[in-house]
């Protein structure tokens, strides 16, 4: 847009001010569904391989915005990190996934996702710690899902971070594994319980020989470490036919198993898995 006409110029900079504008709308927009309660959580099961139980369910955040309807999180979280809200959204959803998990069998664990900016502020430990306290949820049943974006930049900061919410009691999963700056020194020198393999690599199209070669690679190496194996993004049998033959995928997750549903539907869907 740089050098083209004037008229291109124009039309780039009235863009940029109606970026600016929408995300302001929906800075306030926000601010007032903290104030009014406009935000569920939707859960989406995890599955085990060798058993075909639900051994715990991701909570997926929706705005449910009195224009708009529901709102995805990819609409909204990069605009919350931006304006400084996302820590308040994150202790939100803690609270509701921890309470809301309690209604659900012992069994059954909750996973939440924490963004990379919450986790490297002062007060994330004191949050989830808050958060297993009001409702009671005993710490074993709570996974923290990060990206490797919380993990990088400050190492230092991460382990000992990592290393408090360890002591919780708490799980810690590293969500979307082998699409950022995957290293695979996190794995042994973090204490992680989980690796989330990313949706890319199982039906996002990467599904070709060599990304499954490294796939396969990661997983065993992955359990060699003690590390729980998690497959995302499962769309078709044949997916999970493939997963399965790998031998070294634990869990899977995917529209496949289930969609992310509300928690009353939980119950019934817990129960039906285990009959299977
Ligand atoms: P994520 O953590 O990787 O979550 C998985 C996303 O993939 C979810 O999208 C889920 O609905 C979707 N998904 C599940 N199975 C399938 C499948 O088989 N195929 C396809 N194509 N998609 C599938 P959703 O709910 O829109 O969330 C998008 C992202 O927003 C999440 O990605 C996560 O990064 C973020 N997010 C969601 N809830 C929260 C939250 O409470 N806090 C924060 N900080 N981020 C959140
Ligand atoms: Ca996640
Ligand atoms: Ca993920
Ligand atoms: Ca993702």
């Amino acid at each position: 847009a740089k050098s083209s006409g004037r008229g291109c110029a124009q039309f780039y900079d009235s863009s940029m001010i109606e970026v600016a504008r929408a995300r302001r709308i929906v800075e306030i927009d926000l601010r007032e569904a903290l104030a009014s309660d406009q935000f569920e959580l939707f859960y989406q099961p995890i599955v085990a391989m060798q058993t075909g139980r639900i051994t715990s369910c991701e909570a997926l955040l929706r705005w449910r915005h009195p224009e708009r309807g529901i709102v995805s999180p990819g609409e909204f979280i990069g605009i919350a990190e931006e304006v400084g809200l996302i820590a308040q959204i994150g202790r939100v959803v803690l609270d509701k996934a921890c309470r809301e998990a309690t209604h659900w069998p012992d069994s059954v664990s909750v996973a939440v996702n924490i963004s990379a900016i919450h986790f490297r502020g002062d007060a994330v430990v004191e949050d989830v710690a808050a958060a297993l306290e009001r409702t009671g949820l005993a710490p074993s049943r709570l996974v923290v899902e990060l990206t490797e974006s919380a993990l990088m930049q400050d190492d230092a900061l991460a382990l000992s971070t990592l290393t408090r919410l360890r002591d919780l009691g708490v799980r810690i999963a590293l969500d979307d594994f082998g699409t950022g700056y995957s290293s695979l020194s996190y794995l042994q020198s973090f204490p992680l319980h989980k690796i989330k393999i990313d949706r890319s690599f199982v039906s996002g199209g990467r599904e070709t020989r060599k990304d499954q070669t490294l796939l396969v690679g990661i997983a065993r190496l992955c359990k060699e470490l003690g590390l729980t194996v998690v497959a995302e993004g499962v769309e078709t049998v044949g997916q999970l036919d493939t997963l399965a033959r790998m031998g070294a995928i634990d869990e899977v997750q995917g529209y496949l198993l289930a969609r992310p549903q509300p928690t009353s539907q939980l119950r019934d869907l817990i129960a039906a898995f285990a009959q299977r």
